[in-house]
């Protein structure tokens, strides 16, 4: 049965989702297909769609009876949704990392997972091993002939982009060493300065903390090849998830955490439970120039944040030689301790994230922040034409409700110029998942042309939706039922054909 979706453009009334509900979309991914048809239930595919849509998040939570601590323990399960001439097709895969070979091939967790999934046999028989198990499940993304599978702490996976065969760990053509960190969010330059870039970084943690830029070719005959490499060394322990571009910098805001390597040594706790706030700590932006702007070459600046914790930006851009940034921020840093159950979380007892845009001024190391919506909201993207420009459009996912925290239920977009939102809803039994913007390209310089495509987890029949929205108005273009069942998910990316 497919679930009764919504458009709104008024105020939301005041609803209640099921904890079942939204918990149920906690199993196994338990099949891998080749080209599999969906079923269409509503409307039909835009002809004009063209392309790719990967995503990536946790697809195996269970084994031999035993449950991952936290979601995002689970190993990176990669979907791809290939539009052609009004029709989709679904491939998936497991990345085939060492560890899942070596797990599947048992059929038990043999590694501690970050987030706090434990090795059977208690504290001692997880004690000391402090070896990392790469599931490369948070974002996926195409460079060049590869299909990268990242996860953050470490190396991404290659896999192919068309069978989703797992090439391999990839080092990027000798860039990086064995095992070294590499962000699992690239962002990607459409060409502020002469030529289109992927810009990422990796993060070397400790008392000191060390960014490494790196900016990558992405068409032509360089492509994969690396453009700039820069480092750069800031005090204190920076957990940097996500970072934002503009034509000269590099952003990254430095949460204050601290980490405390104890209970995860002892065994008693997973390495990203040892986070905890830093009440005493101000948080700082790192800005990094890039090598092809303006400041190519000069030392780094670091002014003061807002307080609070964030994991994801939106978009940033110059103006008036300030820099503007808009990012999703919660009051803390919110963690599942040992104790807790992922699929009981109180909603109402953890912070929601709040839409705010911040404009900073470098020359004089000072900021202001002003709060663009107080409705809870995650996974907020622009049009990747104006990644790094002033946008006045984004796209992202939201509670239901106005205010206070909740699932994700519904697509809001946002216009920022007029000050106005609108939103698609899947409550009260529809969960949604990061929304992505496919640009038409037939009308480029008009911003908010195209579709949007989410992943939704329908709890009336325990399976996934695959959603068309119209960009503009949020109108429903086409409903798909995806054949296999999709847990709540990460990162995803629309490559064209
Ligand atoms: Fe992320």
């Amino acid at each position: 049965m497919a679930v009764s979706y919504l458009k709104r453009d008024s105020s939301p009334q005041q609803t209640i989702f099921s904890q079942e509900d939204w918990s149920s979309a906690y199993c196994n991914v338990e099949k891998e297909l080749n080209h599999a048809e969906l079923k269409l239930v509503r409307g039909s595919i835009p002809k004009q769609i063209s392309g790719t849509f990967y995503r990536n998040g946790p697809g195996r939570l269970e084994r031999s009876g035993q449950w991952v601590h936290h979601p995002f323990d689970g190993d990176g399960m990669i979907a791809a949704f290939k539009f052609e001439n009004g029709t989709v097709k679904l491939t998936n895969r497991f990345v085939r990392t060492k560890e899942w070979k070596e797990e599947e091939e048992c059929q038990k967790f043999l590694y501690r997972g970050v987030f706090g999934t434990q090795k059977k046999g208690g504290v001692l028989a997880n004690a000391f091993d402090v070896r990392l198990k790469n599931i490369a499940n948070t974002h996926v993304i195409k460079l060049g002939n590869d299909l990268l599978a990242l996860w953050e702490a470490s190396s991404p996976y290659s896999l192919n982009p068309e069978t989703l065969e797992t090439n391999g760990l990839c080092n990027l053509n000798g860039v990086l060493k064995k095992g070294e960190a590499f962000s699992a969010h690239p962002r990607f330059d459409p060409g502020h300065n002469t030529e289109e870039r992927m810009v990422t970084f990796g993060v070397n943690t400790g008392p000191k903390s060390t960014i490494r830029l790196m900016e990558f070719s992405t068409t032509g005959e360089k492509v994969g090849s690396l453009l700039s490499d820069r480092k750069d060394s800031f005090n204190g322990f920076a957990f940097l998830h996500d970072f934002a571009i503009t034509p000269n910098w590099a952003i990254f805001l430095q949460n204050a955490i601290s980490f405390n390597p104890i209970p995860f040594l002892l065994g008693q706790k997973g390495a990203a439970q040892c986070l905890a706030s830093n009440p005493n700590g101000t948080p700082k932006f790192l800005l990094i120039p890039r090598d092809c702007g303006n400041f190519a070459g000069e030392s780094p600046k670091t002014v003061d944040a807002p307080k609070g914790f964030v994991f994801h930006h939106l978009n940033a851009w110059e103006e008036n030689e300030k820099i503007n940034i808009e990012s999703i921020f919660y009051d803390d840093f919110p963690s599942i301790g040992p104790e807790d159950n992922f699929r009981k979380i109180d909603f109402d007892l953890l912070p929601e994230g709040i839409l705010k845009r911040c404009e900073i001024n470098p020359n004089k190391n000072t900021f202001t922040c002003s709060t663009l919506s107080k409705q809870c909201c995650e996974f907020a993207m622009v049009n990747p034409h104006f990644e790094g420009l002033k946008s006045r459009f984004s796209w992202m996912a939201t509670a239901e409700n106005k205010e206070g925290n909740g699932p994700l239920q519904a697509i809001k977009k946002f216009d920022s110029l007029k000050e106005e939102e609108i939103s698609w809803s899947a409550a009260p039994r529809g969960f949604v998942s990061e929304p992505i913007f496919i640009p038409s390209q037939e009308s480029k310089s008009e911003e908010d042309n195209g579709w949007v495509v989410v992943l939704v987890w329908n709890s009336i029949r325990s399976g996934t939706d695959l959603i068309i929205l119209d960009s503009k108005d949020l109108t429903e273009k086409a409903i798909l039922e995806v054949p296999i069942s999709i847990p709540h998910g990460l990162h995803g990316s629309w490559v064209e054909n």
